[in-house]
């Protein structure tokens, strides 16, 4: 008895020290090396927990700049509450705290503090740095709370500035002087005028001192500031030693709520305690997938895109005193029960993310379709691109993408008329921001296109709005409503109206139904979206092979795919007047004209499966994936876009991707690792192996799936839902002669 006890407690100090924890994986300073000219990602560090309301991050850019947290940076601001989904898109309801030594300096220009990044622990549930200053901060969070502890040289003065930005706000010290409230409003548009984020916070020893900035003016003694733009000082007196703990969190809906959540989320507990939940809640979720490779770069890699693939949307709803999840709209400034969820843009994360959700959180998928059912009856139409409310950016109805993906995967439990509803308003009309309803849907409507110039980004609109037609018609199939499916299916085909076989590209047409001239396949913007032809020629999403038979066939379309990557990385600026950041990225790639840094293009790859050369799919991916990533500040080769471009990894490298949202379906690509287990929610494990891998032996020689040969170039979500193993063996030469048979092919509207 005495051995075993012994032996239990050798073997727990054992692994403690040895196995490493799926979170220890993640870097999430990936891709924070970026400036408004080069993107290597735009993202910052969030210690966060996943899809929470509030995210924290060091702040290193002044306030108001989208760029909050940039690697090339070497002064600390503060700490900042955040809910960025973009630098493009900026914050909104942020405000920070920063503890300040010796001389009090409180606006953000003043009170920087220079620090080396050798000083800092950047992980999801802990962000830890020693500034130059010695004042050694750390921040660890819950899901609309978090926890600081600060600890101060002893001999100099220890102040905390709480900065409550401009855009309206106030603070107030509270008669214990141990608590600060207030409330931000600072926002980028979008919200009813009711909108504050309402914030509370604690401290463990009281505030002996105070004061208040207002416009840039100080005021000491002051305990309140209300006004446009605020910041307050507080000043502790802390034994030698001894820490500050601040606890802080915020609501949407009010100040009780605000103290509610801080209670509930944090309430007693201490900072470790607070930060050790934090690390296991992502042990749990990473752990879903279990990568077993001896490539401990890829596996930084892959994990550090699985943390970002499960931070956005946002959660925007709170737990009331009953316990029942309740929200305040963006929408029409009021309060309701369910879920609502913000901080997305579908534009990019249609693609990949929710698709992946299904897969691994059906739940989550569920609550986000009835969102956007909801968001339609509060405003009249799906959201496309909310922060929190509808924002003018993007577009596309790529909403009913995800509608009917989860319909499709058995994900129902959501007010499906309403839905039917939803998607034929918000086809045929438009809202007050262009990303909503759809612009261009009378001209859409009748001429099978979106003319141009009459309409920006005609060309782009129209492809998007083809496949999105293929949703709404295969979602109203399911709703048994012909007319409307019958109607959809056909306007799904209108992709082809802006195909000119002349050239071999989709083009633009103006009302007469001229192609506008001069054409080049390389010009930027105009009748696309932060692209060229080159990138939207490939946006038939549910009908590949029709895309193909336009071109002259399935064969064609292999030798169009393989020109993408030999051409010269050429570009023209066109509308956009200037090399904008996705264009110097697709230049830095070298990849020829394929431009992985932005979304368009990034399912491009994996239509080879549709052709008589699947293993150049797997060749290319190969390359992208070990080329065009890595787990460093500059590790994504674009803007990283809400999860999109990390889940496109995290897909890729288990083997497959959903190329037609709506399709129960992902279409094979090339293995990155030895062995992948995939624990599904419904308790079964999803195995991937790809057996002699290795960086040279890309290609797929041979497959089965539980044990029975398999040919087809796609596997069905039905397949990875069973649980079960699918077996690769990998070589370095190309297989030419598997997966070619028409039945292996992926789904098409148009069978040959
Ligand atoms: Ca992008």
């Amino acid at each position: 008895m005495k051995f075993k006890l012994l032996t239990i407690a050798f073997l727990i100090t054992h692994l403690s020290v040895s196995a490493k924890e799926f979170v220890d994986y993640v870097n999430t300073l990936m891709g924070t090396n970026s400036t408004y000219e080069f993107s290597y990602g735009n993202t910052y560090p969030a210690v966060a927990r996943p899809w929470a309301m509030n995210f924290w991050s060091p702040q290193t850019g002044p306030n108001r700049s989208g760029w909050m947290y940039a690697y090339g940076d070497t002064t600390i601001r503060g700490f900042r509450q955040t809910h960025q989904p973009s630098p493009w898109i900026n914050d909104y309801a942020t405000f920070s705290l920063m503890p300040v030594s010796g001389d009090l300096k409180v606006s953000h220009k003043d009170r920087r503090v220079s620090f080396k990044h050798e000083n800092e622990v950047a992980t999801p549930y802990l962000y830890k740095v020693k500034m130059d200053n010695k004042v050694d901060a750390q921040i660890t969070s819950t899901d609309r709370g978090a926890v600081f502890k600060v600890a101060y040289p002893h001999k100099d003065k220890k102040y905390l500035i709480v900065d409550a930005y401009d855009g309206g706000s106030m603070l107030e010290l509270a008669e214990s002087n141990k608590k600060v409230t207030g409330y931000v409003k600072n926002n980028n548009g979008g919200v009813p005028d009711n909108f504050a984020n309402y914030l509370t916070m604690e401290f463990n020893y009281p505030v002996v001192n105070s004061g208040v900035m207002i416009n840039g003016e100080l005021f000491p003694g002051k305990r309140k500031g209300e006004h446009n733009q605020i910041a307050m000082y507080l000043e502790f007196d802390i034994p030698e030693g001894k820490d500050l703990i601040v606890k802080v969190a915020s609501s949407f809906i009010s100040p009780e709520q605000a103290e509610l959540n801080l209670q509930r989320e944090i309430g007693d507990r201490s900072f470790d305690m607070v930060m050790e939940e934090s690390k296991k809640i992502w042990n749990e979720n990473l752990g879903r997938i279990v990568v077993e490779d001896p490539n401990e770069e890829n596996k930084r890699v892959f994990y550090s895109c699985l943390y970002r693939t499960l931070l956005f949307p946002r959660s925007f709803y709170e737990f009331n005193a009953q316990d029942k999840p309740v929200y305040y709209s963006p929408y029409d400034g009021k309060i309701y029960d369910g879920y609502m969820f913000t901080d997305n843009g579908f534009w990019d994360t249609f693609r990949a993310v929710h698709p992946f959700f299904t897969i691994f959180y059906p739940e989550l998928t569920e609550k986000i379709v009835q969102s956007l059912v909801d968001v339609y009856e509060q405003s009249g139409f799906f959201p496309e691109w909310m922060s929190p409310g509808h924002r003018g950016c993007m577009i596309g109805n790529n909403s009913v993408s995800l509608i009917a993906d989860a319909w499709i995967k058995g994900i129902t439990n959501f007010d499906q008329e309403k839905a039917l509803e939803g998607m034929i308003k918000t086809t045929n009309s438009r809202g007050r921001e262009t990303s909503v309803g759809r612009h261009g849907f009378e001209e859409y409507n009748k001429l099978g296109y979106v003319p141009y110039p009459n309409f920006s980004e005609a060309t782009a609109k129209t492809l998007e709005y083809a496949y999105n037609d293929w949703c709404i018609s295969r979602f109203a199939e399911g709703q048994g409503n012909k007319e409307v499916q019958a109607d959809y299916q056909k306007k799904s085909m209108n992709y082809k109206n802006l195909f000119d076989p002349a050239y071999g590209f989709m083009r633009a047409k103006n009302a007469k139904g001229e192609w506008i001239e001069p054409f080049d396949p390389v010009e930027w913007g105009g009748p696309f979206t932060e692209g060229s032809s080159w990138h939207y020629t490939w946006s038939v999403f549910h009908d590949p092979l029709g895309l193909a038979k336009l071109m002259g066939g399935p064969e064609k379309m292999a030798d169009k795919l393989d020109s993408m990557f030999v051409v010269a990385p050429d570009y023209k600026v066109g509308t956009y007047g200037f090399v904008i950041h996705e264009i110097a990225e697709m230049v830095a790639l070298n990849m020829g004209q394929y431009a992985h840094g932005n979304q368009p293009v990034q399912h491009a790859i994996y239509l080879y499966n549709y052709t008589d050369r699947p293993w150049k799919a797997q060749y290319h991916l190969r390359d992208v994936m070990t080329k065009l990533y890595n787990s460093s500040p500059k590790g994504y080769c674009g803007d990283e876009d809400n999860g999109q471009t990390s889940a496109w990894y995290v897909f890729s490298a288990m083997g497959f991707y959903p190329v037609c949202p709506g399709q129960p379906e992902y279409v094979i690509g090339s293995p990155l690792f030895q062995k992948v287990t995939m624990k599904l929610p419904n308790g079964k494990e999803f195995v991937v192996k790809a057996d002699k891998n290795s960086p040279e032996n890309v290609y797929i020689q041979k497959a089965k799936l539980n044990n029975k040969n398999f040919e087809n170039n796609f596997i069905t979500h039905d397949q990875i839902l069973n649980g079960g193993v699918l077996e690769f063996v990998m070589g370095k030469n190309p297989n030419m002669k598997r997966g070619l048979k028409k039945e292996n092919r992926p789904y098409s509207f148009t069978k040959e």
